[in-house]
């Protein structure tokens, strides 16, 4: 993480042109059109690389029960937890999901978000995880900045009960096929939750395979509860990343390391869950890791739309220093999704700039509650 001092930046056709001090600007650019930051810092634009953004309702309900003392597992036995928002996502239209959506990608704009990961797996049937991927091709089309993944295999639905074996084969053969099918070119990812109860390490490489035949990178819900090697796995079929990681191995740090996997880590969730497992962020970069943050935003686990929030988590609670926090939401996040233009500044990235008013980047850590809000660079050509 470099910094330049009384800097000036040059934007052509929406991307960086030329970077450097003010005063060795190029004549070439004297008579530019200017903009004048005012003194604040220019930082990349954040980068969330796995969020859950498309959903009905919300589970303010299931949570004040929690703070009253009643466990998640007596919600769930109830028919509550996820199962709440697969209801509320089923019975939604898909004007009802954009809706939602939009004002969540509103939040996240106005605090500096400006691409993030989004992921189907509240409609766990094929019609309403089509419904997900009808609004989610609604908000690209308003020129949202969204990479899609597909995550049918969620959680086991209902009507699949103690059936998982029969639920992902389902989804291997009919459903990943019919939803590329349905939405050619929406989705660049597939995703599995492999859990203890819910889907095994074979169901999961059997999903990914599929999905990877169609064109799906893996991304993989892996080692979030207890160690079942879903790191390892998405080192061995070639993935994008593995997510959550709380409970990774040695190896699974190691293969991820040698095979250029992303480790993205959700503090959000392990604070919001008050759960005491903080992923192992300073072994995964000391094994070689290039560690990335997300806000797993969902409305279960991590209601979270704050960028901040998970930025002081990594520096807090995984120890990060606060340049590997920074560009674990940055330049890693952003090339966990194939993004080489984004998540840094330097000549030919998009110019995606935030402005800051503070006298140190630092500050945005350190003043622990600060609702600090970036200006974005408006350049008009
Ligand atoms: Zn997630």
């Amino acid at each position: 993480m470099d910094r330049i001092e009384d800097a000036a930046l040059v934007v052509e056709e929406g991307r960086i042109a030329w970077m450097g001090r003010r005063a060795d600007l190029p004549v070439a650019w004297a008579d530019a059109e200017r903009v004048d930051g005012g003194g604040a810092w220019a930082t990349p634009g954040f980068v969330d690389p796995h969020t859950h953004l498309v959903f009905g309702g919300d589970r303010s309900g299931e949570f004040n029960r929690r703070l009253h003392g009643v466990s998640y597992a007596q919600i769930a036995a109830e028919g509550g937890g996820i199962r709440e928002t697969v209801r509320a996502t089923r019975a939604a239209t898909v004007a009802e999901l954009v809706e939602a959506a939009e004002g969540r990608l509103e939040e996240l704009r106005s605090r500096g978000v400006v691409h993030l990961e989004a992921k189907t797996g509240y409609g766990l049937d094929l019609e309403a995880e089509s419904r997900q991927l009808e609004a989610y091709a609604a908000l690209k089309a308003k020129g949202w900045n969204l990479d899609v993944t597909l995550l049918p295999a969620h959680d086991i639905p209902t009507e699949f009960a103690g059936d998982a074996e029969r639920y992902a084969a389902l989804v291997a053969t009919e459903w990943l096929p019919e939803l590329v099918r349905r939405f050619p070119g929406l989705a660049r990812y597939g995703d599995v939750f492999i859990e203890k109860g819910v889907f095994t390490v074979e169901q999961g490489r059997r999903i990914f395979l599929a999905g990877k035949a169609l064109g799906l990178t893996p991304r993989v819900h892996a080692d979030e509860l207890s160690w079942t090697g879903g790191a390892e796995l998405a080192a061995e079929l070639g993935g994008a990343s593995a997510d959550h990681l709380m409970f990774c191995s040695d190896s699974g740090m190691k293969a991820m390391a040698a095979t250029g996997v992303t480790p993205i880590l959700l503090p959000g969730t392990t604070l919001f869950l008050g759960m005491r497992d903080w992923a192992p962020a300073r072994k995964m970069i000391e094994a070689g890791c290039a560690v990335a943050l997300a806000s797993d935003f969902n409305p279960g686990s991590c209601p979270c739309l704050d960028p901040l929030l998970i930025l002081r988590l990594g520096c807090l609670q995984l120890r990060m220093t606060f340049e590997e926090a920074f560009t674990a939401m940055t330049l890693h996040a952003a090339r966990s999704l194939g993004q080489p233009d984004l998540g840094h500044l330097q000549v030919g990235a998009r110019a995606e700039v935030l402005l800051w008013d503070l006298k140190d980047p630092l500050e945005l850590v350190y003043w622990v509650g600060g609702s600090f809000l970036p200006r974005r660079m408006n350049v008009t050509s």
